[in-house]
């Protein structure tokens, strides 16, 4: 398994409609493998595959329960979401494409989702709390959307010019060698 590098906004790649994953082959479980390291080395809760540079209808998720249990995590290939609660739910929400940037958000409180597990199985669950809140952020990723796009017209653009110059930052400095 190896740490994969995480695209960092404003990137193309972020924009794209991911498509379908087709088989659950070799290369498919490698990628989530890596991704399921990259998720934890981060640190984060969610990864999906655009962040990477993979532009496929699959991500890793953090599914642990409790703080001293063994990281459990699971991946989901192809979801979809199948229902969502009339209840609504505020939370701050961040993502590791937009590192420093914490905001709070409104989505449906729970959410029923369809998935291609690496059993090659379809699984269907409902989910509630952080774990809806994930599913919700990291589907919206595999359609091109970011979790900014929630957010109103002038907080993204605030939001859009620090992360273009947080970005020019981070280039310069991996160019002088910093990073
Ligand atoms: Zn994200």
């Amino acid at each position: 398994m190896s740490v994969l590098p995480i695209l960092i906004f404003p990137d193309a790649r972020l924009r794209r409609k991911c498509a379908p994953v087709k088989e659950v082959n070799s290369s498919v479980r490698r990628l989530a493998d890596d991704m399921i390291e990259t998720m934890y080395a981060a640190p984060g809760i969610g990864l999906a595959a655009p962040q990477v540079g993979k532009l496929i209808r699959l991500f890793v998720m953090d599914r642990t329960e409790g703080e001293e249990d063994d990281p459990v995590s699971e991946v989901l290939i192809n979801p979809e979401v199948i229902s969502v609660s009339d209840e609504t739910v505020t939370r701050e929400e961040g993502c590791l494409s937009l590192p420093g940037h914490f905001e709070d958000i409104t989505r449906p409180a729970g959410v029923r989702v369809k998935y291609t597990g690496l059993d090659e199985c379809e699984h269907v669950q409902t989910l509630e709390g952080v774990q809806a809140v994930c599913v919700q952020h990291e589907i919206d990723h595999l359609n091109g959307k970011l979790f900014i796009d929630h957010l109103s017209l002038v907080k993204r653009s605030i939001i859009s010019r620090k992360m273009r110059k947080q970005k020019k930052e981070l280039l310069k400095n991996e160019k002088s060698g910093n990073v």
